[in-house]
């Protein structure tokens, strides 16, 4: 199953996308959240409610509505950063023993077909293609071999990075957290469609050349290990997002570097999972401002 955010006639809501439309799932069952998360901590009672649901929803064509990022507001946006052994090949770097973690911040969120800027700071901006997951269970210290049954399902990362920033310090939350630097979409794939996520290939263009190739087999840590030791330091709650590591073919790793531009289509693309396709922009003047 595809689970959407999307917004029409001024309304956000959750919606099931099938064959090119979205189930307004809500429309046929008042009772639905029409918020991603909170549908997500409505559990398997939740899941067959909506299952009932669903014969009896309105469609519409996904082109007549607007996908928002699937979960709009997680509690947790957190991603790994050297995690992809053909990545590591290309910069010479050491195979880490331990998984570089780090977080994104909330308000980098953007929808999968969004504009992302260019910061007016900084000409570096990088892309990287990765795989998300999205916490569906509540859990704390989870055993890797049961790590996958809190995974409600997979999405299309693009892990946008400033890398100039990432070089003026030692920490990159706050590099990889510009405002629009973190779409993802186009939906979430329920996990019951994804029989092996370490098994996916990942792409990336950029207006149309392949810059990333590879596959979730690459991975170091692989999604199980990931929740597993996230999950010994924090609960996870539903609607957490994590996001695996990109691999090689980042505009950092070419000389001279491809940093992007105004103008430029980044598509990211995973197997079963769909892709999304943001195109940059440089920043607006109307970034800036200071409320009332
Ligand atoms: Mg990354």
């Amino acid at each position: 199953m595809k689970l959407a955010t999307f917004t029409e006639g001024g309304r956000t809501r959750i919606g099931v996308v099938e064959d090119g439309r979205i189930a307004d799932v809500g429309a046929a069952d008042p009772a639905i959240p029409a918020d991603m998360t909170a549908f997500l901590k409505s559990g398997a009672a939740g899941r067959a409610r909506l299952d009932r649901a669903l014969a009896a929803a309105p469609r519409r064509p996904l082109a007549e509505v607007r996908l928002e990022a699937p979960v709009p507001h997680p509690g947790k946006f957190l991603a790994v950063g050297l995690n992809f052994a053909d990545h590591i090949r290309e910069l010479g770097a050491a195979t880490p023993a331990f998984p570089a973690t780090f977080a994104k911040m909330p308000n980098c969120i953007a929808g999968p077909y969004d504009e992302v800027h260019r910061p007016r700071v900084s000409d570096s901006l990088d892309y990287e293609g990765e795989l998300g997951l999205v916490i569906g269970r509540r859990c704390r210290h989870v055993p890797r071999e049961r790590a996958l049954e809190v995974v409600a399902g997979y999405v299309v990362v693009n892990d946008l990075t400033v890398r100039e920033w990432v070089n003026l310090t030692p920490q990159v939350v706050v590099p990889k957290s510009f405002d629009t630097h973190g779409p993802f979409g186009p939906w979430i794939t329920t996990a019951d469609a994804v029989p092996d996520p370490q098994a996916l290939a990942v792409r990336t263009s950029v207006n149309g050349e392949l810059r990333q190739n590879s596959s979730t087999s690459e991975m170091i840590f692989g999604c199980a290990e990931l929740i597993a030791l996230l999950s010994q330091a924090m609960t996870l709650e539903p609607g957490d997002v994590i996001t695996t590591g990109t691999p090689p073919g980042v505009g950092e790793g070419f000389t001279p570097k491809r940093y992007l531009r105004p103008g430029d289509v980044v598509r990211v693309e995973i197997d079963g999972l769909g892709h999304i396709e943001n195109r940059v922009v440089e920043e607006p003047a109307g970034t800036a401002f200071i409320d009332d």
